[in-house]
């Protein structure tokens, strides 16, 4: 067993400690920087970093980076939603420690989408900002971040906004 343990430390984000949500870091007992290319490998990383090593995973809203010593989480219901995702992840690490001979490990994130292609896609309307953003370009960066969908920009027609959904799907957030 790699993973044996952890410490949870719970804050409010401090941006703005009003927030329902909650963030998480977790203080590794071992260290698991050896096993985070195969993780990245196995689970489809969003972003690998070699130096320091450090694997960065996009999960219903949230963004857990996984380091050598620590693991974060951000935009947690609760603690018990925390725990649960460590659990699982310190299954995984340890289950995929286990079998890393099987493994090709993998250095590289996640193809990411094209900010061009992406502003193909929208109409153009550079500044109109019904989308809640100052250009086109902006709201072209959120979407391919995963944070804004083809929906949130009310001048893309349903065909149009159905096309850049398939071009988005192409990649994993
Ligand atoms: S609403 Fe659409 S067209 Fe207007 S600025 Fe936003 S992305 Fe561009």
């Amino acid at each position: 067993m790699l993973l044996k343990g952890y410490k949870t430390e719970i804050s409010r984000p401090e941006c703005n400690p009003g927030f329902q949500t909650v963030d998480c870091i977790a203080h590794l007992d071992q260290d698991i920087s050896e096993v985070l290319p195969y993780l990245n490998a196995e689970l489809g990383g969003y972003e690998y970093f070699k130096n320091p090593p450090a694997v960065t995973f996009r999960l219903q809203g949230k963004i857990i980076v996984l380091h050598g010593d620590k693991i974060t989480i951000n935009a947690l219901k609760d603690e018990e939603e925390a725990e649960k995702i460590l659990q699982w992840l310190m299954r995984e690490a340890n289950d995929i420690w286990e079998r890393r001979h099987e493994i090709v490990p993998s250095y590289e994130g996640a193809p990411k989408p094209n900010l061009l292609q992406i502003l193909k896609r929208l109409p153009g309307r550079n500044g109109c900002r019904r989308c809640g953003q100052p250009t086109c370009m902006v709201f072209a960066t959120l979407l391919a971040q995963g944070a804004k969908g083809p929906g949130d920009c009310p001048e893309l027609s349903d065909q149009k906004a159905q096309e850049l959904q398939r071009y988005l799907d192409q990649f994993s957030f």
